[in-house]
């Protein structure tokens, strides 16, 4: 079957494209069984630049990851840590004081394979004003469901950033991290009130983890306890009707199939047809994810491959054509990689990012200090033959000198 639908040719998939038609689940599926990567590649380029021309973004922020305790185990998964009764260290992973009183984590090399862990409110205040006055425009906030921590704590998060940095734009929470909070708010609270009391606390928008793949049987496999994609839904349908943007991702490459991406990104491509049409606000991009098993449960699968990563991006790009933008996060594909999909489909590249705690491309183990400078990010997008755009959350362009910045007077997304 697969080695048939190889050789058929895309003609028909092309004639489509180049009119703007909407490609359906069987010619998704045709383009991952195709060998023609070149023209795959081709393809998702001339929506792109339909899109974008040759504007690639990227943008200065700041991760924050809270805590890795969490009370699920997903098995993909190699960040959380079980909380075991007794457990109190507020941040053994080793926030440092420096002469002048800031607080900093322990520089690359310094930090072993990272303990559990959890932030202080004023811990967190204090990174997003180191970040805020080393330039960046957004704190890209999630963690894991921690067990003991209130919902005030998270609304207390909010209102400490927005004190301490006023300028910062906070993403924050993915569905996962909101439906939980629904769950510890006493008296409990529906998402759409546990969405409004954080955005009156400071919250601009939700990133759009913890989709996985849209499918009954994986998540059975390899979340079973996770909330489901009704409630992924319904988390992003309520910010899309209260006016808040977010974002979509996919985890791709353990034991989905590739039928199963398609279906997902059709999914996501019906809702952001509803949303479009009847709500306030919708999907600003979409993140296809690689997924990296080192240290998780499901660390004997080999992972994705670079053709892989390069095909689902690109059919990212054909299949969502309703999602204006299609991100190649450097920290999941790589940077080498990234830079090669803006030529694939993909016109965003993410970000500074400095920390990043989730996962790490060349193992678990030593410290989450991921950085990429503006200069080196610049210059990836330059070789690639795009011209750089520094944006901020919500895809305005943003206008630096040193670390002070304004976006474009257009408050709409791109
Ligand atoms: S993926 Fe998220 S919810 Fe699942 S175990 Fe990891 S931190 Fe917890």
């Amino acid at each position: 079957m697969i080695a048939s639908l190889s050789a058929t040719s895309l003609e028909d998939i092309a004639e489509k494209v180049e009119a703007g038609e909407r490609l359906t689940h069987a010619d998704g599926v045709r383009l991952y069984c195709s060998r023609d990567i070149h023209e795959i590649g081709r393809l998702a380029n001339i929506v792109r630049e339909r899109q974008h021309g040759d504007i690639a973004y990227y943008n200065v922020n700041r991760h924050i990851n809270y805590t890795n305790y969490c009370v699920l185990r997903c098995k993909f998964c190699s960040f959380y840590r079980p909380y075991e009764k007794g457990d109190a260290p507020p941040h053994p992973r080793g926030l440092e004081v420096g002469h002048d009183g800031a607080l900093s984590l322990p520089m690359a090399g310094d930090a072993p394979k990272l303990n559990s862990y959890e932030y202080t409110v004023e811990e967190i205040a204090e990174l997003a004003r180191q970040a805020a006055a080393a330039g960046a425009t957004e704190v890209h906030i999630v963690g894991g469901l921690h067990p003991k921590l209130p919902f005030s704590y998270y609304l207390d998060m909010c209102r400490a950033i927005c004190a301490a940095a006023p300028k910062l734009h906070i993403k924050a929470f993915t569905a996962i991290e909101i439906i939980h909070f629904t769950r510890i708010s006493r008296p409990r609270l529906s998402i759409r009130e546990v969405l409004e009391r954080l955005r009156d606390a400071g919250l601009g928008s939700l990133p759009g983890g913890g989709a996985e793949i849209f499918d009954d049987r994986v998540h059975d496999e390899a979340y079973r306890n996770k909330v489901g994609e009704q409630g992924w839904f319904d988390v992003h349908g309520t910010a899309h009707e209260i006016g808040m943007y977010t974002n979509a991702t996919m985890l791709y490459g353990h034991i989905e199939r590739p039928e199963e991406r398609i279906t997902h990104m059709i999914k996501l491509r019906e809702h952001q047809d509803e949303s479009l049409a009847t709500r306030k606000a919708a999907f600003n991009c979409f993140i296809p994810l690689s997924f990296i098993p080192e240290g998780s449960e499901l660390g004997e699968l080999p992972g994705p491959t670079g053709l892989t990563d390069l095909k689902t991006l690109a059919i990212s790009r054909l299949m969502l054509d309703n999602i204006p933008h299609i991100k190649a996060f450097w920290i999941m594909q790589s940077a080498k990689l990234a830079q090669v999909a803006l030529n694939f489909g993909c016109d965003d590249m993410d970000g500074t990012v400095v920390w990043y705690d989730i996962t790490k491309r060349e193992g678990g183990a030593g410290s989450t200090h991921q950085e990429m400078t503006i200069e080196r990010m610049q210059a990836l997008i330059r070789e690639a033959g795009r011209v750089p755009v520094e944006r901020d959350t919500l895809y305005r362009r943003v206008f630096r000198q040193g670390a002070d910045w304004q976006v474009e007077s257009s408050a709409a997304p791109r």
